[in-house]
């Protein structure tokens, strides 16, 4: 409820990670002067993910250095953190949102922003050898796990996957990467730069087992033994699972906001509830007949500002929405923009694959759908801004 003493709508975030904090820190910066409140499951301070398969993994970085605001700003900024816990319920017609010790909190607008957990893979049950990776926490549990000589299996090849391998790999593992589809990543970047991707990875020592998947697993004292569809077996000390994502929507259930594969928002955060919003992994957007949900470090940090614009009525902010992403494997920053359909033709455009520095973009008849690049920052960006004007036109 409002506060007489401030000006503007009390906004409570329900989430605690990078879409959460952006809309909290947007909100104040386009001068919103009502409370805002972030209410976080997780007791730690808002901490950024990507490290969490990379440097932090590697003992790079430490936990200070993954926090998303200065241990000052939400003070200075009068943003409330509640830490530790979790909403569990929402009653849109009393704007009153839940948490799970049964305290409630009132709000003018709510914007969920509760990201997405790892997807669990059903033949694998539950063992102190499988490992997820989401938390700060999961993250220090897989380091501790990944010493020389272990046996690790990654089981799935996306961006997650691929870099728990290559850290893996350099803290001097034994990697078997076990992959549904034909190549590492293909469903993303096409067959044909997927097939160099795999090619290069097993240069430094991955070993792939793809077009298969964990049919059955048994966990015996010396190892977890995974069968795989293929017929073949891999033994592991240490298996991390990176298959995915679910977006937890079930504590909305009852609320009667619409979801599908996240919660339905349109292009600037709105759900199917007046004063309800959504932000980061958690939303799935509904445009042009087609679901897209997100997933996204850049996504979730432009759909913040998006939705903390549609909050106070002002104009959205212009950000191309393209599907950005950006992965670090070891020696090799990859970078994708757009989509590569099956029906696409993926052509260099510069660099080549054996200089292992390449811009690749794919085209459907004229138009230009998505761009990948290895090792090329600049190059992708010129072809990142040729996608732009391409999807612009398209529009029109
Ligand atoms: C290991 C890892 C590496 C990644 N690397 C990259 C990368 O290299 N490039 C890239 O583009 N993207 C990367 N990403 C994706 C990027 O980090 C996410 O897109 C981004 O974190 C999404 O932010 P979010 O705030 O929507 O969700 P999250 O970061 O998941 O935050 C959601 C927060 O809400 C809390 N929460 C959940 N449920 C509730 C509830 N019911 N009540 C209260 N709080 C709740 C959670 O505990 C969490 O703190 C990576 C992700 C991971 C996990």
């Amino acid at each position: 409820m409002s506060d007489p003493h401030v000006s503007g709508p009390h906004v409570v975030i329900a989430g605690g990670g990078l879409a959460a904090v952006r809309t909290a820190q947007a909100l104040r910066d386009l001068g919103h002067r009502g409370r805002v409140t972030l209410v976080s499951e997780e007791s730690a301070e808002p901490y950024d993910r990507p490290p969490l398969s990379k440097e932090y993994l590697l003992g790079t970085r430490g936990a200070d250095d993954l926090r998303l605001a200065a241990p000052d700003e939400y003070a200075r900024q009068d943003i409330e953190l509640v830490l530790g816990r979790a909403a569990v319920g929402l009653d849109p017609r009393t704007r009153t949102l839940t948490l799970a010790d049964g305290g409630e909190i009132g709000y003018d607008r709510l914007v969920v922003a509760t990201g997405a957990r790892p997807r669990r893979l059903p033949s694998l049950p539950e063992s102190r050898r499988v490992h997820y990776l989401r938390t700060a926490a999961d993250s220090r549990r897989l380091a501790g796990a990944l010493t020389g000589g272990a046996r690790v299996a990654v089981i799935g090849a996306g961006f997650i996957g691929l870099e728990v391998a290559c850290a893996a790999r350099l803290r001097g593992c034994r990697v078997t990467v076990v992959e549904a589809a034909a190549q590492p990543m293909a469903p993303i970047i096409g067959a044909g730069p997927a097939d160099w991707l795999r090619r290069r990875h097993a240069e430094r020592g991955l070993e792939f087992r793809c077009g298969t998947t964990v049919g059955r697993s048994e966990e015996r004292p010396d190892a977890q033994v995974l069968f795989l569809d293929d017929g073949t077996v891999v033994e592991a000390d240490v298996v991390v699972v990176g298959v995915g994502v679910v977006r937890d929507t079930a504590w909305l259930a009852g609320a009667g906001l619409e979801t599908h594969h996240g919660l339905v928002c349109d292009g600037s955060g709105r759900t199917s509830a007046a004063d309800v919003f959504g932000a980061g992994d958690v939303v799935c957007r509904h445009a042009a007949g087609r679901c897209r949900p997100a997933g996204h470090w850049t996504a979730a940090s432009d759909g913040a500002a998006q939705v903390a614009a549609a909050l106070l009525g002002v104009p959205p902010p212009d950000l191309g929405e393209d599907g950005f992403f950006w992965s670090d494997q070891a020696d090799l920053r990859l970078q994708f923009a757009g989509e590569a359909p099956p029906t696409a033709t993926a052509t260099v455009v510069s660099g080549d694959f054996d200089s292992g520095r390449f811009v690749v973009h794919y085209t459907e008849g004229d138009l230009l759908t998505g761009v990948f690049a290895v090792n090329a920052p600049r190059d992708f960006l010129r072809g990142r801004l040729a996608l732009r004007s391409a999807s612009r036109q398209a529009r029109t």
